[in-house]
């Protein structure tokens, strides 16, 4: 690959604020067409360099949140800011962005090269060269080196998507929009590409907002995630942080597997030996008639907010349920499983309700299943 930019992407889990200014900021951004409202007071800041990706459910609004970043789309409320100067009135042509859409609408009449070349018509190439050379490195960068010749129909599908990347990346735009741009590939084809899209975008250091409903795409790709729902992000956090530590249930359940339980707090003490460790702060919640031990030390604010008496949701991811585990023990029955390949996804009915369990090994018949109170997540309540 040639280089064409300049630094990467700031390492997952940077700090908001040391990570670089913001590329492009959302504030207090609402979007309505007549009595639906697609985005719902949204505000977000995207740093420099960063992959930031939208994900969420159908119709959640992070198509329309992109076209208001790219200006096809004017807010009803709020300001959009791209290096903290607004760019209300300023039209697609003139913002230094770079679309790819899901159909990524290739000329079939012009070459690849040519199409290429066409992400240039309003502007020279950057740093000065010519042209010609700007087409060849840019094939160069989506590994299409070689092809400027040959005629767009003779490509795969995902040598199609590069094209349409290298023909946005052509006038060397400051922000990289990418919507579903891999919906119409198939699966394998998909995992290939997402991760040339990010050695992409890491060679450039662009700045770059990807949306997808796909949440195991999302994980993989980003520097950080927005999940959204209803117009508005639940999170905005690392892949890491929104899988291990979900800010709501509808985070916990869109992202991954997930066991919700929720109960009544009947106590907050501390923990003994056979809760797997002394001195730790726990919440004993009474879910229909059992007691079951979450932990509370690393949930931050909302450990401090439970008192007896209340209502408490938490999660257990499947792959932390343990089969024989004696701690939080629950006895449940086999319903189902699923062959995955490296695990199986067990389906288990306890008292009524379902709780998914991934192991190796999956068990038959009665089980019981158990989880450290660590492994347990507060994701609403008091
Ligand atoms: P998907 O994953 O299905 O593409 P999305 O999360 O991208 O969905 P949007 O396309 O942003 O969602 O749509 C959000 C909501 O706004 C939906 O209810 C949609 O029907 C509505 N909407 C979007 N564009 C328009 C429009 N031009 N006119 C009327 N309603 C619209």
């Amino acid at each position: 690959m040639t280089t064409l930019g300049s630094e990467g992407a700031p390492p997952e889990g940077a700090d908001a604020d040391s990570a670089g200014p913001p590329a492009v900021e959302l504030d207090g951004v609402t979007r309505r067409y007549g009595g639906t409202t697609a985005v719902s007071a949204l505000s977000l800041s995207v740093r420099e360099g960063e992959f930031f990706t939208l994900v969420g459910p159908s119709g959640c609004g992070k198509t329309t949140t992109l076209r208001l970043v790219a200006g096809f789309e004017a807010p009803t409320q709020g300001s959009v800011r791209f290096g903290g100067e607004s760019v209300t009135g300023v039209p697609p042509e003139d913002r230094d962005v770079g679309v790819v859409f899901q159909n990524y609408a290739l000329f079939p009449h012009m070459t690849v090269g040519e199409n290429v070349a066409y992400g240039l018509q309003f502007s020279d190439p950057p740093g000065g060269g010519s042209e010609a050379a700007r087409v060849r490195d840019l094939l160069e960068l989506v590994d299409l080196g070689g092809m400027a010749d040959r005629d767009p129909d003779t490509l795969s599908g995902g040598q199609q998507q590069r094209v349409a990347m290298a023909r946005a990346l052509a006038p060397g735009p400051d922000v990289l929009l990418l919507d579903e741009p891999m919906s119409a590939l198939d699966a394998k084809l998909r995992e290939r590409l997402r991760v040339q899209v990010r050695e992409i975008q890491r060679e450039l250091g662009i700045t770059t907002i990807y949306v997808t409903h796909d949440q195991e795409e999302a994980l993989a790709v980003s520097d950080r995630v927005a999940v959204m729902r209803d117009g508005t992000p639940e999170q905005v956090a690392p892949p890491r942080t929104v899988y291990r530590e979900p800010a709501t249930e509808f985070v916990a359940t869109f992202v991954g597997d997930n066991n919700v339980l929720s109960g009544e707090v009947t106590a907050v003490r501390s923990s003994t030996d056979s809760d797997g460790g002394r001195g730790q702060s726990i919440a004993d919640v009474t879910v229909d008639g059992t007691t079951l031990s979450v932990g509370l030390d690393g949930e931050g604010d909302r450990a401090s907010a439970v008192p007896s008496g209340d209502r408490l949701t938490f999660c257990v991811r499947p792959e932390r349920l343990t089969v024989d585990g004696d701690r939080n023990a629950l006895t449940a029955t086999v319903t189902s499983a699923e062959f995955l390949g490296e695990t199986t996804r067990v389906h288990l009915d306890w008292d009524g309700r379902e709780l998914l369990l991934r192991t190796e090994e999956p068990p038959e018949g009665t089980v019981t299943v158990g989880f450290d109170p660590d492994d347990a997540h507060i994701v609403g309540g008091p």
